[in-house]
């Protein structure tokens, strides 16, 4: 066998971000019929998860304006679950209407950066969870829908976050209806072991509602605190094309972990991804085209892959 897509079922699921993520934290905004080519081409790289845009009001984020146009081109492509960013209602009857098979809600464990990022306190969020969970019910009951805990690790502005109150938040947010909360550290504040300590009690408080690892590369641990969650048992992991992303109510925020190297990682452990690097890196070239002069980041996309390297295979000498 050479190089080429891995036939072995998936035992990893890498969720893309950098539509959602990664544009909303750019200050150009990228034009729709890029976007468009660029989704296209990440799941032409076996990407099975997107989330491609996030339902806020376009004076806010004029980069998300297309969010609807988006979602209906991307629930075309066969085999993909697309996934739509929603902070309110408003925003979650939106995105269904458009189509959307899976929405995320950000619900944050600081309270200055819940005030700052959606203007409502954590324990309001919960409340929106539940209006949410119930307007699915109505509109699209086989959608589904998932919390990210956002600032679980820290915070930019109120410093440290209690792992008591992440926890305390991701039970209540079950209770809401939430089919799985997963742990972001929105600002790179995490260490593996620090990971490993709130995945565990993640995973022993709402067991298999335990969902995703959202992880940011401020300080060059994504990775490292991505293979802690994956020896957790974490195995839906976000990551962003070229590392973009942040967060635009965080200041000092940075890229997500990025999709590139993260699948270079899995695939050489022996963990099949379903992707395959050589499309994945080559779906960069509709991401500078969309966003010319970004920097976009990643070691595995410069270095190439090392000589004899198969795919979900951990090779021994
Ligand atoms: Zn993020």
């Amino acid at each position: 066998m050479s190089s080429g897509p891995t036939h072995t079922a998936p035992a990893v699921l890498i969720s893309e971000v950098g539509p959602r993520d990664g544009l909303q934290s750019v200050k150009s905004t990228m034009p729709t019929a890029d976007k468009l080519r660029w989704i296209d081409a990440l799941h032409a790289a076996g990407l099975r998860e997107i989330e491609v845009a996030s339902f806020v009001p376009a004076r806010l984020l004029p980069q998300m304006a297309d969010a609807a146009d988006v979602v209906r081109h991307a629930v075309q492509l066969p085999g993909l679950a697309v996934m739509a960013l929603v902070p309110n209602r408003k925003g979650a009857q939106a995105a269904l209407e458009a189509g959307a098979h899976k929405l995320t809600m950000p619900v944050s464990a600081s309270h200055a950066h819940s005030l700052a990022n959606v203007r409502k306190t954590p324990t309001e969020m919960v409340e929106e969870v539940r209006a949410i969970a119930q307007l699915r019910t109505e509109l699209a009951p086989g959608a589904g829908l998932e919390v990210g805990i956002s600032t679980a690790f820290g915070c930019t502005l109120q410093g440290l976050v209690p792992e008591d109150d992440v926890i305390r938040l991701a039970v209540q947010c079950v209770e809401a209806g939430a089919d799985d909360v997963g742990l972001s550290d929105t600002v790179g504040h995490a260490n593996p072991a620090q990971v490993r300590r709130l995945f565990r009690r993640l995973r022993t408080e709402i067991g298999g509602h335990a969902g995703a690892a959202h992880m940011h590369n401020t300080r060059g641990l994504g990775i490292a605190n991505c293979l802690a969650a994956w020896d957790e048992g974490v195995r839906t992991f976000d990551a962003s094309l070229g590392g973009l992303g942040g967060c635009p109510y965080a200041p000092g925020a940075s890229g997500n972990v990025v999709t590139e190297d993260l699948v270079f990682m899995f695939e050489a452990m022996g963990v099949a991804t379903g992707i395959d690097i050589p499309r994945l890196v080559a779906a960069r070239a509709p991401l500078m085209a969309g966003l010319p002069g970004e920097p976009v980041y990643g070691m595995t996309a410069e270095a190439g892959l090392p000589l004899g390297f198969v795919p979900g295979t951990s090779l021994q000498a």
